[in-house]
This record gives C-alpha cells, sequence and structure tokens, in this order.
C-alpha cells in the first residue's frame, strides 16, 4: 500500500521546526529515520496532512561527553551510536543493545529519537535508557524541559510527547570503568524485535558484594520496567547462585506482563527471570575482571 496524500516540509533550523510544530499540531507527524514511521503511514494507520522531515537539522546529530552522561542528539544514527568510541569508552552497554536493533540497513537510517518517540516496550535503547536512569530532552517554541523515562513513556507505543514537541537529546548516565553490566535478548529471529529483554549493572565492593545494581526488562509490559525491589534484593549480598536464584524467582511475581501471538504471560515471566539471572551472572563476571 501506499501512504495517503500528505504535505512535506523540510526544516534546516530548530526554530523552523519548532514553528512548524507549533502551527500544524496534531495534523503534523515527523520523519526522522522513516523505519518505524513509513510502515505504518503505508498501512495507512497513520495518515497525517503534514510531515515534518528534520533530517536536514545539523544541529540535532551528535555525541558527546557531557558531564556525567553522554548526551546523543534525536537524529544520531543508530550506526553511529553502534559505532561511537565515547559509547564503547563510557556506555558499552549501549552499544551492546542496540546492535540487537533490526538489521544493519535499519540502524543505518533509523535515529535514536525515533526509537524513543516510537515508544515501543520491546525496543532496545528505550530499556537502556530506563535501567540506567537516563533523561530525554524535549523543546517547543516557548521551551525545553528534561523529561525522565518515567515520566516519558506512558504505555504500548504512547508517551508523554505533546504534539508540538520534539525529542532534541537523549542523556545516557556513562558506567564507572569497573561496573559489570550485560543485555540479554530472546527474539524469534535475528533482527526482530525481542520478545523479552533484560539489563543489568553491577557494581562490586572490596569484599565482593553487591555495592550498587541496576536491573530493567523490555517487553515484560507496556513500557521498560525496572525491577527496584530486585536491585534492593542483591545489593549488599554476594552473588551466590542461591542469591541469584532467589532474585530472580520473585521477578515472576513483580511483572505482570500480557499474552500476545508472540508468547504468554506466564512464558514472559519465565524468560525474564532467565534472562535476568544471565544478565546478573555476565555483569559479575564482567565486574571481577574490571576489578
Ligand atoms: C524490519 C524492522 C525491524 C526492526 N527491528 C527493531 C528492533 O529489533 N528494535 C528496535 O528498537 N527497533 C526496531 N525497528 C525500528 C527501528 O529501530 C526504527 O528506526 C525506530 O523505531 C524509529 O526510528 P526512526 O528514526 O526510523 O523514526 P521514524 O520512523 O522516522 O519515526 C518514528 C516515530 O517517532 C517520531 N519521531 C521521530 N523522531 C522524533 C523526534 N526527534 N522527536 C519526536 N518525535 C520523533 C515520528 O513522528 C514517528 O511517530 C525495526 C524496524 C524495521 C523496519
Amino acid at each position: 500500500m501506499k501512504p495517503a496524500h500528505f504535505e512535506y516540509l523540510k526544516p534546516i533550523t530548530p526554530d523552523e521546526l519548532y514553528n512548524q510544530l507549533s502551527f500544524y499540531g496534531e495534523d503534523a507527524k515527523i520523519m526522522a529515520g522513516g523505519q518505524s514511521l513509513v510502515p505504518i503511514m503505508n498501512m495507512r494507520l497513520s495518515t497525517p496532512k503534514y510531515i515534518i522531515d528534520i533530517n536536514h537539522i545539523e544541529d540535532f546529530s551528535y555525541i558527546k561527553l557531557d558531564g556525567d552522561h553522554i548526551a546523543i542528539g534525536a537524529l544520531t544514527r543508530q550506526t553511529e551510536v553502534e559505532n561511537s568510541s565515547i559509547v564503547e569508552k563510557y556506555c558499552p552497554l549501549l552499544q551492546e543493545a542496540i546492535r540487537y536493533v533490526g538489521h544493519a540497513q535499519i540502524r543505518n537510517m533509523g535515529t535514536i529519537g525515533g526509537t524513543i518517540a516510537h515508544a515501543d516496550p520491546s525496543a532496545e535503547v528505550p530499556c537502556v535508557l530506563s535501567t540506567l536512569r537516563g533523561e530525554i530532552v524535549v523543546a517547543n517554541v516557548e521551551e525545553e524541559r528534561v523529561v525522565s523515562p518515567e515520566e516519558f513513556f506512558l504505555t504500548y507505543m504512547l508517551s508523554s510527547l505533546e504534539p508540538t514537541e520534539v525529542i532534541k537529546e537523549i542523556r545516557i548516565p556513562i558506567l564507572s570503568k569497573d561496573s559489570g553490566y550485560a543485555f540479554e535478548e530472546i527474539a524469534r529471529r535475528d533482527g526482530d524485535f525481542a520478545i523479552l529483554e533484560a539489563i543489568a549493572v553491577i557494581d562490586l565492593n572490596e569484599n565482593g558484594q553487591v555495592a550498587a545494581a541496576k536491573i530493567g526488562v523490555g517487553g515484560a509490559g507496556p513500557t521498560p520496567e525496572i525491577l527496584e525491589d530486585v536491585e534492593d534484593f542483591v545489593v549488599g549480598k554476594e552473588l551466590t547462585d542461591n542469591v541469584l536464584d532467589d532474585a530472580c524467582e520473585q521477578i515472576k511475581d513483580i511483572l505482570e506482563p500480557d499474552s500476545d501471538l508472540h508468547g504468554s504471560a506466564e512464558y514472559r515471566k519465565d524468560l525474564a527471570s532467565v534472562l535476568v539471572k544471565r544478565a546478573l551472572e555476565t555483569a559479575l563476571t564482567r565486574a571481577k575482571e574490571g576489578a
């Protein structure tokens, strides 16, 4: 199928974009990499009257170190993040995760802002952003605001972004060089969206106990889920087999996934428990190597 008729707008500065968003509001849709929007328009699930193509706004494409986080401009291609030496050095977890996004061709076009705005609960980058407690910078003609992932992701494919707003930047907290980290994912085929994904980041103290933990899953509900109770449970403990088993068993009681054609709720709970355990084991090995 072909998309419904639309008018094409091509702003080249942020101000021009903000004004167009303000003027056209709900009638307009931003197009970044087009990897999700174009198929949706072709299927006529979305029929915007105006497409605002942000690909010519140079100010929106960058990766830079900024204090305790990496600032990534919304228009930065997923491939650029994958190949960035800054990301490799300061948040290798993001690099590991982004390699699971579709295929190379999709990552060459797909942008970091697009994958956040699309708000798919199985998408890899939103899960990293949520688990690490990153931030999203959004802007409109009047102001800029910084939003937490919890405030941003509302439910399946829905965010708190207003029609007049654009994502400008995402901020990914940097990992300590001694942090152990891991990303685990199960998908039906290579390059498919995840059925479930899990992230673990741990720091160890001098006694080999967990000093700090960040644990999250994607695909187990309408938004990425931070497993705070599991984080609290492992902190102060040595990650023995028993502790890992006890930590991951409780995940089945915490999560309330929906069933769909890719897997039942029970299957997703089991998968979450298994993948978090694998992620914690790998994170532990890496934390020991880093220490
Ligand atoms: C075959 C296939 C497999 C895929 N597999 C995966 C996968 O495994 N994991 C995964 O995460 N993704 C996957 N994707 C999606 C891919 O990552 C997309 O690149 C991403 O979801 C959207 O990014 P985009 O830049 O292409 O955005 P677009 O398609 O241009 O836009 C998507 C949505 O975001 C909005 N938007 C875009 N940029 C902004 C912005 N800066 N501010 C506000 N709104 C904005 C658009 O208006 C639109 O609603 C897959 C896609 C395909 C076609």
